[in-house]
């Protein structure tokens, strides 16, 4: 995707030199129950379909959030309900949110957000960054939304890390009405079918 620097990064000298120190907190065990799910892959629903008509009558979400550097913060756990990144989700999509990463952890799979809810500014920040990576606002577009059209800055979306979660939520969101919206995001997520139902065909990208 994007070209490799050819300039030489500029400062690695002090790094070294500054004494690095390691708090040292007791490390808590992690006990990453490996539960291997090898025989259990359930194949994607390709059941009834449903049409996506419910999901859409969403009434629009005015309220904005403040920004908060908290907010490009790309590891959240999606129960920390003191984050603004999770508490700006909207509510059905929060709870959709934490029953399907209790499911996931439930097998093993560990899930955080990577980005959920956003602020005008920081959605115009990645749109910004966007253009100056891709060369053009139309080419932007079909990676970043505009901060008048995000899902994210309406609360309406969320992306989902790392990519075993990806590859969890791809398969049993529906579940929980979750479904990925975007074929060129396999981390994004939105409120998209009933809970148990079939999720609606991605779109292409966010521009299309
Ligand atoms: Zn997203």
């Amino acid at each position: 995707m994007t070209s490799m620097r050819t300039t030489p990064r500029p400062r690695a000298s002090s790094a070294s030199s500054a004494a690095r120190r390691l708090v040292p907190v007791a490390a808590g065990l992690v006990l990453l129950t490996a539960t291997v799910l090898a025989g259990t892959r359930a194949a994607p629903r390709v059941g009834t379909a449903v049409p996506a008509g419910p999901a859409q009558a969403q009434e629009r979400n005015d309220r904005e959030v403040p920004d908060d550097p908290r907010l490009r913060e790309d590891h959240v756990d999606p129960f920390d309900d003191g984050h603004p990144a999770i508490t700006g989700l909207r509510p059905a999509l929060r709870a959709a949110l934490q029953d399907a990463a209790r499911d996931a952890d439930a097998q093993g799979v560990d899930m955080w957000v990577t980005s959920g809810r956003r602020s005008l500014a920081y959605q115009q920040e990645l749109l910004d960054e966007a253009v100056r990576r891709y060369g053009s606002l139309d080419e932007a577009l079909r990676f970043v939304a505009s901060p008048d059209t995000s899902r994210h800055v309406t609360g309406d979306a969320v992306d989902i890390g790392p990519t075993e979660a990806d590859d969890w939520m791809i398969r049993h969101g529906a579940d929980h009405g979750l479904c990925q919206t975007y074929a060129n995001e396999l981390w994004h997520f939105e409120l998209a079918t009933e809970p148990g139902g079939t999720c609606p065909a991605p779109r292409a990208d966010a521009a299309g």
